[in-house]
């Protein structure tokens, strides 16, 4: 029982129970800059901040006339309960998609889940206990590290280069975890469009990282949302393309699709596969069929290959528009020019640091997210990333406009 009156489990005069939550909920925060971001969704903010996709570029009368006819011929399954593992038909859609990137997978593989950040919080839960250690490329998707976070997991940055993680630091980090005696439990990566780097990991590189994890027994798990909406030729190979054994193939109709029917999905091997719908039926029973039936009757009458090219010109336009407004306003700061996705990484100029000039950058009315989120270990600040995906590129020019004359100022404090 938890005592009241002991310092160490007592109430706080906000919170009654703060002393009884378990030692897991301690390490859940809402992030410093939540409170900033509420400010930032006003219309007047240019918010270069958040990963929301463009979904005025829908075909939104289509979508609509596709729902009511599943309600009205199929309505008492999409209203009803399902399988834990999800719809079938939505199974045999999803190895079509990932055929695209190589990925040769039987619906039985396929384990659905509401968005992938549920597939990221059933895979933690199932392989990592307190104090293991995550590989995370540095720096890393926020919504990730909190999943870690929560699992009270010790993630530890890998550095990245232009080419995506770099195969001799990885070896060189677990060479000394394993040297120190850590148990090293996965390497969770972003191997196209990287969030937040907007880096892809080349194809050279691939079979390298999967070779090293391979010998230090380490599991991979490849988040993939961004790996469709490449601006430049064809979708480079997933890592699960390699090895149906060592890799978690996780991805998302999020970026492709719409993001709100919450459809998402891991491949995995057997015997995973049956523990992570164990886990994903303890929390939710069933993903939601409606939204499951939705996609793929979507994936059935309508061309999506047609929308997702769409959207690629869509976020390559914008891009354009980020890094030719940067050039213009802001030449002091360094950044990417990524290939597809929708992050910039911008490094600051010496001396400036994100995080601080980020009220005054609001008060500019332009919002961008401080570095320092997408690492364990409060490193990047004086890094920021900008995202693309959401506003017009005219928006986007006077968004980095706003941001120029807040960088320039604080340049000359
Ligand atoms: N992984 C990455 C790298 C992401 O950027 C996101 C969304 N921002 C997610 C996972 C979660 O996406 P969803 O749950 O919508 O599929």
């Amino acid at each position: 029982m938890t005592d009241p009156t002991h310092p160490e489990t007592a109430g706080t005069r906000l919170d009654p129970w703060f002393g009884a939550y378990a030692a897991r909920a301690h390490g859940m925060r809402a992030s410093e800059i939540r409170a900033l971001f509420a400010v930032a969704n006003r219309p007047e903010v240019v918010s270069l901040a958040g990963g929301m996709p463009y979904l005025e570029g829908l075909p939104l009368d289509v979508i609509a006339e596709t729902m009511q006819r599943l309600i009205l011929t199929k309505g008492t399954t999409a209203l009803q309960y399902g399988s834990g593992q999800g719809e079938e038909v939505l199974r045999e859609h999803i190895t079509q998609v990932v055929a695209l990137e190589g990925v040769e997978a039987h619906p039985d593989d396929v384990v659905v889940t509401t968005g992938s950040q549920q597939a990221l919080d059933l895979v933690t839960r199932i392989f990592v206990d307190p104090g293991d250690v995550v590989l995370a490329e540095a720096p890393s998707y926020v919504g990730a590290l909190g999943v870690f976070r929560s699992y009270q997991a010790d993630v530890v940055h890998v550095p990245m280069d232009a080419h995506g993680l770099v195969p001799s630091e990885l070896e060189a980090v677990l060479a000394r975890l394993v040297t120190e005696g850590r148990r090293v439990k996965l390497l969770y990566t972003i191997p196209n469009f990287q969030n937040p780097a907007g880096v892809t990991l080349s194809v050279e590189r691939r079979p390298q990282v999967l070779e090293i994890c391979r010998r230090y027994g380490v599991l991979v798990v490849e988040d993939n949302p961004y790996g469709l909406l490449g601006f430049e030729g064809e979708p480079l190979p997933a890592l699960r393309s390699y090895d149906d054994q060592g890799v978690l193939y996780l991805g998302s109709f999020s970026k492709t699709f719409a993001p709100g029917y919450r459809v998402g999905f891991v491949i995995a091997p057997h015997a995973v596969r049956e523990k992570l719908v164990l886990a994903s039926e303890s929390s939710i029973l069933s993903p939601s069929n409606a939204s499951q039936l939705a996609v793929a009757t979507y994936l059935e009458t309508y061309d999506w290959r047609a929308q997702i090219k769409a959207y690629r010109e869509l976020y390559r336009e914008r891009r354009d528009a980020l890094v030719g407004a940067l050039a213009e306003h802001i030449p002091s700061a360094t950044w990417n020019v990524p290939d597809g996705g929708f992050f910039v990484w911008v490094r600051l100029p010496e001396g400036l640091d994100a995080r601080s000039m980020l009220p005054r950058a609001v008060t500019a009315r332009v919002a961008y997210v401080p570095g320092t989120a997408f690492y364990y270990d409060g490193q990047g600040s004086d890094h920021m990333r900008l995202s693309f995906c959401f506003p017009t590129p005219e928006r986007i020019r006077e968004g980095v406009r706003r941001l120029a004359t807040v960088v320039n100022a604080e340049a000359e404090l």
